[in-house]
């Protein structure tokens, strides 16, 4: 099938924009550094440009996930699949978890890269940020704003409960982004490649759940002062916004872009502590 053919071709509801140019694809398939003997992850593989990539670096074994049937079945012909250190698996991501893709016996975390589908991207990431334990470092491609969001500090116009969740977990950085035109076919915006790697467990929070509903919490009214957004959170288990404020340390005048990701772990694990 020749690249024109793939603009006719892509299913817009699966998110396909697929790249084609070599020095694009060698450049992500590197951002993890060399992958010799690994095992790493691609979601989306769809045509297999980057899974070609991939495969050059020879890692001990690369497993797809392809949702679309077409993809899926050209994949699992390549000489690769039939020697096996390509293992394809035509699936939904959003319902595998780490444990189901993570190759048995291996010592190594999974390294995880793709071009995601931009619908589905921030769902798979917050399930992987999640098993964050269970995953070596992401190079992942979001739309250019998204990718933003996840590296957001406190203060940016773009900080909110995406960031605070990746940055509990990964230290993330944007390594490159992509204009529309990159793309075969072009989606409307610009893309980025964020990559993630685990912060040390002396500085990564575990209990992603807490901090989700005090972020959902605190950003769903972010112009609110916390004392009153974080209202509903607090009653459900059986505090004031005043009490979890004043353990955690927090202003309760502040609202929450204004608060620094640490202060969202003392909030998380001031609530845990009350709901348990
Ligand atoms: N990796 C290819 C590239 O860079 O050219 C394709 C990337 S395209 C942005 C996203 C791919 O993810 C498509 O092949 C699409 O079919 C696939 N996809 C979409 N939703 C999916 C899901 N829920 N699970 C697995 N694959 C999915």
């Amino acid at each position: 099938m020749s690249e024109p053919l793939f603009d006719a071709r892509a299913n817009k509801a699966l998110g396909q924009h697929f790249l084609f140019d070599p020095d694009v694809l060698r450049r992500i398939a590197g951002l993890l550094g060399p992958l010799k003997g690994l095992p790493v992850v691609e979601v989306g593989p769809g045509p297999g440009g980057l899974t070609r990539a991939l495969l050059a670096h020879d890692p001990a074994r690369l497993t797809v996930i392809e949702k679309d049937t077409r993809f899926a079945e050209a994949l699992g012909g390549w000489p690769e699949a039939v020697t096996g250190q390509l293992r394809v698996i035509e699936a939904d991501a959003l319902e595998l978890d780490a444990a189901t893709l993570a190759a048995e016996g291996e010592a190594t975390l999974p390294r995880l890269i793709a071009n995601l589908p931009y619908n589905v991207g921030t769902p798979l990431l917050v399930g992987w940020l999640k098993q964050s334990a269970r995953w070596g470092p992401m190079a992942l491609m979001f739309q250019k704003e998204v990718a933003q969001r996840i590296c957001a500090p406190v203060g940016h116009d773009l900080y909110g409960r995406l960031g605070v969740l990746a940055q509990s977990a990964r230290r993330c950085r944007i390594a490159m982004t992509l204009p529309p035109g990159a793309f075969r076919p072009p989606p409307k915006v610009a893309s980025a490649v964020v990559t993630l790697e685990a912060l040390p467990s002396s500085e990564a929070f575990d209990d992603l759940a807490a901090l989700e509903v005090i972020t959902a919490a605190a950003f769903g009214q972010r112009r609110k002062m916390l004392r009153s957004s974080l209202a509903q959170a607090t009653a459900q288990v059986g505090m004031t916004p005043e009490a979890l404020l004043a353990a955690a340390d927090i202003t309760p005048t502040l609202r929450a872009e204004e608060v620094p990701v640490a202060g969202f772990h003392r909030l998380a694990r001031a609530w845990r502590a009350n709901a348990t």
